[in-house]
């Protein structure tokens, strides 16, 4: 009973914002709620939320996971300087993927896209630093 209503405050914090935050984020927000988590259960939670589709976790290379209540097909765009992650609607041309199915002999029923790059605050703050 009680991790139902713990898991639920989880997905409920996930879905309300856009910033895919880290499980730590998430612990902090769902302790507003249930005072009693700990953050060994959040991470619980979420290995069990992922595994069952419910939510989606973000992995880029060696930094900590983030997490994504938009389970719809989507990509991303990451800041390298401050982590910022944002949701990007862009198609891939469909002949790629007709010329990679051809290479590969897959029948490809999905893609993920991963744009890395410096946000535009980011980039103000290194033009300043270089000033200063
Ligand atoms: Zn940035
Ligand atoms: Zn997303």
């Amino acid at each position: 009973m009680r991790s139902t209503r713990q898991r639920y405050h989880i997905i409920e914090v996930l879905r309300e914002t856009a910033s895919h935050p880290t499980a730590s984020w998430i612990f902090e927000r769902v302790r507003e709620k249930c005072p009693n988590i700990s953050l060994g259960t959040v991470y619980r939670n979420l290995h069990i939320l992922k595994e069952t589709g419910v939510i989606r976790e973000i992995k880029f290379g060696k930094n900590t996971a983030r997490y994504d209540g938009n389970v719809e097909s989507h990509h991303h765009l990451v800041c390298l300087e401050c982590g910022k992650l944002e949701d990007v609607v862009c198609a891939v041309h469909p002949e790629m993927l007709r010329d990679l199915e051809k290479a590969k002999s897959y029948k490809i029923s999905g893609y993920q896209m991963e744009f890395r790059g410096i946000c535009p605050a980011c980039q103000g703050r290194s033009r300043n630093a270089s000033i200063a």
